[in-house]
């Protein structure tokens, strides 16, 4: 066994080694501060606190309290929110308590995005239906009817009126916006207004977005009709892995809560409850720096790899006005190969984004295992120190690894010299914390 321990330890090393010298591309990533690594790795782990902050059932947590307190407040301060439950354990955990909270336990029915146009396995009908059958102790045994929203292959966002179409006949009791591939900001208003008129709340999933929206960028459901908000706050939201839920809902907050506790939750992870608090004092003072460059590094990582030839969505709006951008990749199937072919080429000159399912594949044929597209995001190599021009830099060794057909070890070692210059994690208190440097304190 205590081979094992050290085969683990070596693992971990490596893998900090490796993304110490990587591009980290994927857009559902980030890097969190050591000051909130430090939080995560406190007592805080080992403890339980079941319950609201200052109604425990058990024992131990004066200070447990106090911090879950300040995460609340800073949560609901960097979202504008009446309501911040930092209890979900993770992006997934909210929306099922949104779920729990907002559709009826027999036939509940729900209009949402559908997932190969970039919704999330969570707004999926046999996810939510199963989510609720495992978890739903709180009276929700049956799981959600879904209709789709229509979507707008062109516009890369939801199609408005073909949507609001399919809301009133549908007559769904949620309306929910967000996603994982998410370019633009949908449509809450326009839309909210239809949900509002056939007696529907409405949901907002930020979980790719949250760090945009929080910081004042992209979109506010919140101010445009969303009645709940969830999210994961490790995402463009640099925090620990965990969820946040808020409303400005006065009336719904005691569902709300109950809906995360005594039914999707038992302890919340109170470690990572402290971290979060970290993170959201962190985006207040710096987000709106960090996120403003986010956008501007996915603009302009759109436009580098656009003027060296890769073919990216989108580039008659500016190619994103989130964190992420979609390559089309379709037209190197005869040589290199797909998305899934070319992320492991990418993967093995140590520059990591991932595959994704673009429109086109729909029509085309093309599987998830293998689509014809990748998508990239900004939001870690932003928090390392990286700008504009770093973004040509990286479009480069892109390039020539897919157009060029260079051999990926030769860009590889290029990828290793010029990630030595960016080490260090921006945005954030502690200003000199080098990246992968956990192990090291062991
Ligand atoms: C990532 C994601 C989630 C939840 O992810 P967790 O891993 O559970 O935090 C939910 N919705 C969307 C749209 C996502 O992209």
């Amino acid at each position: 066994m205590k081979n094992l321990v050290a085969e683990i330890r070596e693992y971990l090393m490596e893998h900090h080694d490796w993304f110490s010298k990587s591009i980290p591309l994927i857009a559902s990533e980030n890097i969190t501060s050591h000051a909130v690594d430090e939080a995560c790795n406190t007592d805080f782990s080992h403890r339980y606190a079941e319950g609201w902050s200052g109604e425990r059932v058990y024992a131990g947590c004066k200070y447990i309290d106090k911090v879950e307190d300040i995460c609340m407040n800073l949560a609901n301060k960097y979202f504008k929110s009446i309501h911040a439950d930092v209890r979900p354990i993770s992006g997934v955990v909210a929306n099922l308590t949104m779920y729990n909270a907002l559709t009826s336990d027999n036939n509940g029915k729900m209009c949402c995005m559908s997932i190969i146009r970039g919704g999330h396995i969570s707004h999926g009908p046999r996810f939510a239906k199963s989510g609720r059958e495992i978890f739903g102790t709180a009276g929700t045994t049956r799981g959600l009817n879904i209709e789709y929203l229509a979507f707008d292959n062109d516009e890369m966002n939801l199609d408005i009126d073909a949507s609001a179409k399919i809301i009133r006949e549908f007559e769904p009791e949620l309306v929910l916006f967000g996603g994982s591939v998410f370019l633009f900001p949908h449509p809450v208003k326009e839309l909210g207004d239809v949900a509002k008129e056939v007696g529907a709340y409405v949901g907002y999933d930020a979980a790719h977005v949250a760090g945009l929206i929080g910081s004042g960028y992209f979109q506010d459901p919140l101010r445009e009709g969303a009645d709940v908000m969830t999210l994961s706050t490790h995402k463009t939201l640099p925090g620990p892995q965990h969820g946040t839920l808020v409303s400005n809902r006065e009336d719904l907050i005691d569902r709300l809560r109950s809906c995360a506790f005594p039914a999707l939750l038992s302890n919340h992870h109170l470690h990572n409850v402290a971290g979060l608090a970290i993170a959201y004092a962190e985006m207040l003072e710096f987000g709106k720096e960090y996120h403003k460059k986010v956008i501007d590094n996915a603009k302009a990582l759109g436009q580098a790899l656009n003027e060296r030839g890769l073919k990216i969505l989108m580039e008659h709006k500016g190619f994103t006005k989130s964190h992420q951008i979609l390559v089309d990749v379709a037209e190197y199937e005869k040589s290199i190969g797909l998305g899934g072919d070319i992320e492991k080429l990418l993967e093995s000159s140590n520059i990591i984004l991932n595959r994704n399912l673009l429109p086109r594949d729909l029509i085309e044929g093309r599987h998830y295992q293998n689509p014809g597209g990748l998508r990239i995001g900004t939001s870690e190599v932003t928090r390392l120190g990286m700008g504009k021009s770093e973004m040509v830099d990286i479009a480069e060794m892109i390039k020539k690894v897919v157009i060029d057909k260079k051999d990926p070890k030769k860009v590889k070692e290029e990828v290793i010299e010029f990630r030595k210059g960016f080490q260090e994690i921006h945005y954030c208190f502690d200003t000199s914390n080098k990246a992968y440097e956990y192990l090291k304190f062991y």
